[in-house]
């Protein structure tokens, strides 16, 4: 089962039309593109009614196998899959296995099964038990189980050739199981590559991945402790040994700076749980994306930010916060009486101010996560809109320039 995908290449990016996405076989994405982060297929804090009020949501929305796990005997006996379970029987659906807003403790898994982590604690899955839960779940597309246990700053060469052939030897038995399965006739499996930062295990998983008849690919653990000059060097290596014909995913790849590196070695799907971070640590996003004005004035208007917090020693900034971000509960934003962003539309800037979100922040009101994530996924989407825009354009340049002023 092959996901037909039509694309050019420009400045090494990849810019095109991923279509016949769902089981059902209608919808399509742009790709490069992002996928709509969910907890159990419902957008953090919002309601359907209030996603429908942000612009330019994707297309598929991706939940984690980790949280479904649990409730696999309820959807077993609901007998029609996990979209129409949730309400949404239109939704595509993308089943990654981990959550990445949530970190997997190390050292679980061995070579009959994966451990995965739900609010109830510890679950181990073998193939055949995976298998048998993405029979109820019914997604459009899945990420295949594999051992992507790397995470670790360094990881030893065996370790890393480990991870590759255990997962490509639960690759192999998902994929007998999913051929004898009538319920997954129709869902997309996504093969994982891995094997840590040990390039000779990359590419060995990329080879045999790719002999495999897999719908696309995950790059899996370029997220976290990888030097970045590793990363991208290894991501080269890794995509040249991919058919071209099929997608690339990746996870855990969120700041714009590293998004836009991802795309030019030719990734073309990534997740969006970076404004959902943003958005729980209290912030906004507050970074420019709009090629089209100067990036001089832009460059400007952040430092003048950045200078105002140095001078601000009441309330401690989170620390994973980024550049791309501003912290409303910030004591100086209890009279500003502007929008979150200049030139946002979002509801949230149309309708309130920053001065509105810090007090619902400081007074722990639910709201303030409801108006943050619409304001933070809204701006994130447009992020990847301007860059499908940047390409077409042949204004790639001015894109980077203005997102690496803005990166620090
Ligand atoms: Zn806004």
């Amino acid at each position: 089962m092959q996901s037909p995908l039509c694309w050019h290449a420009i400045d090494g990016c990849r810019l095109g039309m991923l279509s016949s996405l769902s089981r059902k076989g209608v919808q399509s994405m742009e790709i490069p593109g992002c996928l709509l982060y969910t907890k159990m297929g419902t957008a953090p804090h919002l309601t359907h009614d209030t996603l429908q009020m942000v612009q330019g949501v994707p297309v598929v929305a991706q939940f984690s196998f980790s949280a479904v796990a649990e409730l696999h005997e309820v959807l077993a006996e609901y007998k029609e899959g996990m979209a129409k379970f949730i309400g949404m029987p239109e939704s595509v659906l993308y089943c990654s296995l981990n959550d990445p807003a949530t970190c997997c403790p190390s050292g679980y898994n061995n070579e009959k099964t994966v451990s995965v982590w739900g609010y109830g604690g510890r679950k181990e899955m073998t193939a055949s038990t995976f298998m048998a839960i993405q029979q109820v779940i019914q997604p459009d597309w899945f990420q295949c189980l594999s051992d992507g246990d790397t995470i670790a700053e360094v990881i030893s060469k065996k370790r890393a050739k480990k991870s590759v052939d255990r997962s490509l030897s639960f690759l192999d038995e998902c994929l007998q199981l999913q051929e004898k399965s009538p319920e997954l006739q129709k869902s997309l499996m996504i093969g994982v590559i891995e094997g840590g930062d040990v390039l000779e295990e990359r590419l060995r998983s990329a080879r045999e991945t790719a002999k495999r008849p897999v719908a696309g690919f995950l790059l899996d653990g370029f997220g976290n402790n990888m030097a970045k000059k590793t990363k991208l060097e290894l991501l080269s290596s890794v995509i040249a040994e991919l058919p071209e014909d099929k997608p690339r995913l990746i996870h855990s790849i969120g700041r714009p700076d590293e998004v836009l590196e991802c795309i030019e070695k030719g990734v073309d799907i990534f997740e969006s749980c970076f404004p959902y971070q943003v958005t729980e640590r209290g912030c906004a996003l507050s970074f420019n994306h709009n090629y089209h004005l100067n990036p001089e004035t832009a460059g400007i208007f952040f430092l003048i930010e950045v200078e105002e917090d140095k001078t601000n020693e009441t309330v401690r900034r989170p620390e994973e916060m980024t550049s791309f971000e501003i912290y409303l509960k910030d004591k100086r934003y209890q009279d500003d009486f502007g929008p979150l962003m200049n030139g946002c539309s979002c509801y949230c800037c149309q309708n309130h101010s920053r001065a509105y979100v810090h007090h619902l922040l400081v007074t722990n009101e639910l709201l303030a996560g409801v108006l943050l994530m619409m304001h933070n996924f809204q701006n994130y989407f447009g992020f990847f809109s301007s860059l499908r825009d940047a390409l077409k354009e042949d204004k790639l340049i001015q894109l980077k320039t203005l997102i690496s002023r803005q990166a620090l």
